[in-house]
């Protein structure tokens, strides 16, 4: 019988440890796919802490609904191995990037085809097994979307960083038309969101990092300019620049990213939150109302924006971000790294 070799959680804030089953059939709409590539990414590192930092002492507790040990890692792409019966299209051999943010299909976010939103969802990595293994079990094949000609490296990151910065900067879409949309923080989501609203948006954007070698890397991938948010006269220096920006995204979600992206607002501006760092936040309440503010979250995307995500990388219009490439067994590694910020671009796990 195949093994499944996982990198698995066995302990919340203990380093991930190879485990050995024995590996799962594929029944009814089932399609189990060997792993090639699973990109590592900072929300991975919340679930090995089993919680969200929510400022001072509070923490959100993500422990619940996970049994241990558990497989990280939801940014795969794979081959399909082989398959339950009734899995339509799920041909062997198929090379496949996996939607991860799988819902329970009857909730009102899931019938509305929001089963990223959904509250009891098997999201691949985060409540269901996912891809720090050599294969992953997927409930059904419509979740399975035709990646060729791009690199397994390229699309399985799509699947979280690139459909969570996609999904963000659609919703400043309309805003775009009227200015540079600033991108706040430049790690792999944020290096995602600089290429795609370069594919997106008619003018290059503005980027802010604490990083001078992330800013330096985003103006040569085509950031019309870049701003150190630590220095105390980058606030006015991006209203020089600009006169304040209407379209903010927000890839940091901490209490200093969120003063910088609401401070940097035109009136009319709105910031789209994906960072999940933590911290608490607070403004002026008037200036919600003075600046005509919008500040609204987002959480990764929908299966419909997946596939558009992907067809429009397909062709060739999003420069692929930069990748390093580890073997599996040096999974709890790459966490590391990425946790200590010495990662630019994305790590990809390969099997
Ligand atoms: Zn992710
Ligand atoms: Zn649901």
């Amino acid at each position: 019988m195949t093994k499944l070799h996982r990198q698995s959680l066995v302990a919340y804030g203990q380093p991930l440890r190879e485990t050995i089953v024995d590996c799962p059939t594929p029944h009814g709409s089932e399609v189990l796919v060997r792993v090639e590539r699973c990109g590592v990414c900072h929300s991975d590192l919340h679930v090995q802490d089993g919680y969200f930092a929510l400022g001072g002492d509070k923490r959100l507790d993500i422990t619940k609904d996970r049994v241990l040990p558990f497989t990280l890692g939801h940014e795969i792409a794979g081959v399909i191995e082989s398959a339950g019966e009734a899995a339509a299209g799920a041909i062997i051999g198929r090379r496949v990037a996996i939607y991860p943010w799988i819902g329970c299909g009857t909730c009102p976010a899931c019938r509305s085809g929001e089963e990223n939103m959904c509250s009891a969802h098997h999201h691949l990595g985060i409540a269901a097994d996912g891809g720090f293994a050599n294969y992953v079990l997927i409930p059904h094949s419509r979740y399975l979307l035709d990646y060729a000609p791009l690199s397994p490296a390229f699309a399985g990151p799509l699947m979280c960083s690139g459909l969570t910065a996609y999904s963000a900067l659609k919703r400043l879409a309309s805003r775009a038309e009227r200015g540079p949309v600033l991108l706040v923080g430049l790690g792999g989501v944020g290096m995602m969101g600089l290429a795609l609203a370069r594919a997106l948006f008619k003018e290059p954007p503005l980027v802010a990092d604490i990083d001078a070698e992330k800013r330096r890397a985003a103006v040569a991938a085509g950031a019309a300019q870049a701003f150190d948010p630590t220095d105390p006269q980058s606030r006015k220096a991006v209203f020089t620049a600009t006169g304040g920006v209407l379209a903010v995204c927000d890839f940091v979600g901490s209490e200093k990213s969120l003063q910088f992206s609401t401070g940097v607002l035109a009136r009319g501006g709105k910031v789209v939150v994906t960072g999940l760092l933590g911290g608490n936040f607070s403004i002026a309440a008037a200036m919600i109302a003075i600046k005509a503010m919008t500040i609204e979250g987002t959480l990764t995307g929908t299966l419909a924006e997946a596939h558009e995500l992907i067809a429009l990388a397909r062709s060739g219009k999003i420069s692929p971000i930069r990748t390093h490439d580890r073997p599996l067994n040096e999974a709890q590694a790459a966490l590391d790294d990425l946790r200590a910020g010495r990662v630019v671009g994305r790590t990809v796990l390969f099997v």
